[in-house]
């Protein structure tokens, strides 16, 4: 594993990390999600990404990364960065959305129950509120940090304007953002419109998620939608009709290029959104282990020369 320091903090992240969105709710196969989450951590991949509400159901997907950490990882708890998350739908009522500081106090005192721990060590708003005030979210943030009950603090979905002002806002109470989650990928460039600028010249960390568009960015669905696909299943957010045969034809051209590479198309689209300077880390998700062990090989082979660059380019814009 390669480590890379986020931004301007005593903190060195895995280059790839594991996000618990999708395949460990109460929904899936408790023994295949403890293979995923053994693989991660016996590959040197230290931090794992949780929200409130991952799962389905919400907030089972802590409870289940709970308990495989009260067992098989209990003597490793100090060799992991947890991060969890609240901004998203959690609890009926007004205070179980958005930003206020009472929902992010009281739904972080909700996850460190679930997951069995005293606190965690990055602690996200997961997305802007435009309603509650951000020195109010960027005060519980702080205020958490203050508590104990996170180490860091971090934001996710921010535009570059908004994360800027966060950021100010943060510097100013004495407790930096370490870190930004955005939407990054091949098919997903809108952070190159000014926040990965930001955030390299704000020193703050940056560690995409959904870099393979949800899975894809891979060979997945290169001959049809398989049944134990994101796309075919009931819940959640990758609908079939995101694969378009323009999209199709896309993959395959990109497939082809990552095959002159000797890559599977996952490394390279991993390893395409890791050649960005600002970025730390790219958070991948897994269905199986072998997935995980297949996006990790992206490693050793992390450069691209202009010619290739410029052909997948070409391919992106068609
Ligand atoms: P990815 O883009 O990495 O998609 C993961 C999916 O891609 C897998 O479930 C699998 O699909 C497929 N896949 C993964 N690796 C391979 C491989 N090597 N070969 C073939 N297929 C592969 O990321 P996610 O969308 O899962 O997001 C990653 C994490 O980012 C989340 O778990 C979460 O922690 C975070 N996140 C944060 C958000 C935020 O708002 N801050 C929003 C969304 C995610 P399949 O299941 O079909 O096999």
């Amino acid at each position: 594993m390669q480590y890379n320091r986020c931004g301007n903090s005593g903190i060195k992240l895995s280059a790839i990390s594991l996000g618990l969105w999708h395949n460990f709710g109460d929904v899936d196969t408790p023994s295949n999600f403890r293979e995923i989450l053994l693989t991660a951590f016996d590959s040197g991949i230290t931090h794992i990404d949780l929200a409130n509400n991952y799962g389905p159901p919400p907030g089972s997907a802590e409870e289940n990364f709970g308990k495989i950490l009260a067992t098989d990882l209990k003597a490793y708890r100090d060799e992991l960065i947890i991060s969890t998350k609240a901004g998203y739908t959690m609890w009926d009522g007004p205070y179980g959305d958005w930003g206020s500081k009472k929902y992010l106090v009281s739904s972080l005192d909700q996850s460190l129950k679930r997951m069995g721990i005293p606190y965690v060590d990055i602690f996200y708003h997961h997305r802007p509120d435009p309603e509650t005030p951000l020195e109010e979210t960027m005060a519980a943030l702080d205020l958490i940090v203050r508590q104990g009950k996170a180490l860091y603090v971090g934001i996710s979905n921010y535009k570059a304007e908004e994360a800027a002002k966060a950021i100010k806002i943060l510097n100013e109470l004495g407790t930096p953002c370490l870190i930004h989650q955005p939407k990054y990928s091949m098919f997903e460039r809108s952070p190159e419109d000014g926040l990965l600028d930001l955030l390299g010249k704000e020193k703050v960390g940056c560690i995409p998620f959904s870099p393979l568009a949800q899975g894809l960015l891979t060979n997945k669905y290169l001959h049809g939608i398989p049944s134990n696909s994101r796309a075919a299943r009931p819940t959640g957010f990758l609908q079939t009709n995101a694969i378009t045969p323009e999209r199709l034809n896309q993959i395959v051209k990109l497939n082809e290029i990552a095959s002159s590479r000797d890559q599977s198309l996952a490394q390279m689209a991993l390893a395409w959104v890791l050649k960005n300077k600002s970025v730390t880390s790219v958070l991948v998700g897994a269905s199986s282990a072998a997935q995980l062990k297949d996006s990790i090989k992206t490693l050793d082979h992390l450069a691209f020369d202009e010619h290739e660059l410029h052909q997948i380019e070409e391919i992106l814009k068609a």
